[in-house]
């Protein structure tokens, strides 16, 4: 199978190198030479243009930073350049209504559209273990399924063009507010004289646990190993949920759905990121709600 791989950046590099060990020819193209070099040594074989990448490709992938960078690759690069029958995927995280404009224009052509995107960060898409959320029609996604499992530990049908896109920005908007839930809840706990690691062990047995207090505890030292525990480095940047809730904003205001609590976390998040912890993992919050930002380096 022939693969023409767009996006080649901290997310992209990891996938089109798990596409060339899975023995498919990946011709791959990004803006930057560098990024171009890491694919060469990966497997890849680097083109001068995105036309050039997937001029006669079996199958598309783009992992761009938003909307308006897969429109246009996709509108001015990729449709031009393939035939009817090719089966196009986009892997990043953007709006749904430009998912759903995109996939409109390939159905017009006769090319296949999904979107795909991920939940995983840099480490699963270095390891091949992304989980997919799917939006395609149902008679496309066993090749869907089949042109993503070299990238991934879970393919999951989500359903028509830009569901994949609405149950990725959903299931961020619910993480963005229960992980400052959780992050307030340890706040207090430690004002009312609670130890954490009491709070910890009682809520997680109790009716506040969920996600962000077991498996992803902000309270550094206390449950499993998590980015708390290295300073808050690595894992889910604040910077990128942000992203996510400003997308899950403007679908909601665009649907007419309430989502306060949505509001109130973008709100928050901006805040930390104005004030320089963009390039922290979004559970140092906590930080924030504790009044203890002084020991977290802002990246101004
Ligand atoms: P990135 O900025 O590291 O990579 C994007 C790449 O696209 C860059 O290398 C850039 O040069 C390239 N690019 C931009 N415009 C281009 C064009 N016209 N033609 C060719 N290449 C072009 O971003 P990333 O972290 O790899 O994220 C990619 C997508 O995945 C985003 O939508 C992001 O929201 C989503 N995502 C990221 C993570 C994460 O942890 N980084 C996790 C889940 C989802």
């Amino acid at each position: 199978m022939r693969v023409g791989f767009i996006g080649l950046g901290n997310m992209g590099a990891g996938m089109a190198a798990n596409q060339a060990k899975a023995g498919r020819e990946v011709i791959a193209f990004d803006l930057s030479q560098a990024a171009l070099d890491r694919a060469a040594a990966q497997g890849c074989r680097p083109a001068g243009s995105a036309a050039e990448a997937v001029s006669g490709a079996d199958l598309v992938l783009t992992m761009l930073p938003a909307g308006k960078h897969v429109r246009e690759v996709v509108g001015e690069s990729v449709l031009p350049h393939v035939g009817p029958g090719t089966l196009v995927i986009d892997c990043s995280t953007i709006d749904v209504d430009s998912a759903r404009d995109v996939a409109r224009q390939c159905q017009a052509k006769g090319v296949r559209f999904a979107d795909a995107p991920v939940s995983g960060g840099i480490a699963a898409a270095d390891a091949g273990t992304l989980t997919f959320m799917v939006g395609c029609p149902e008679t496309v996604f066993e090749a869907v399924e089949a042109a993503l499992t070299p990238m991934a530990k879970a393919v999951v049908h989500a359903g028509e063009a830009g569901a994949g896109q609405a149950a990725k920005i959903c299931n961020n908007m619910v993480l963005g507010a229960s992980m400052l839930a959780v992050c307030e809840g340890f706040a207090l706990a430690e004002k009312l004289g609670l130890k954490p690691e009491r709070f910890f062990e009682i809520a997680s047995q109790s009716s506040g646990q969920c996600w962000s207090l077991t498996s992803y505890c902000p309270w550094p030292g206390v449950g499993p190993t998590t980015p708390a525990d290295r300073g808050y480095e690595g894992g889910f940047l604040t910077a990128l949920m942000l992203k996510d809730l400003k997308l899950a904003q403007e679908a909601a205001a665009r649907a007419g759905a309430a989502t306060p609590m949505g509001a109130q976390a973008e709100a928050l998040y901006a805040l930390f990121d104005r004030l320089g912890y963009g390039q922290k993992d979004f559970s140092a919050m906590l930080q924030l709600f504790r009044g203890e930002l002084a020991g977290l380096a802002a990246k101004p």
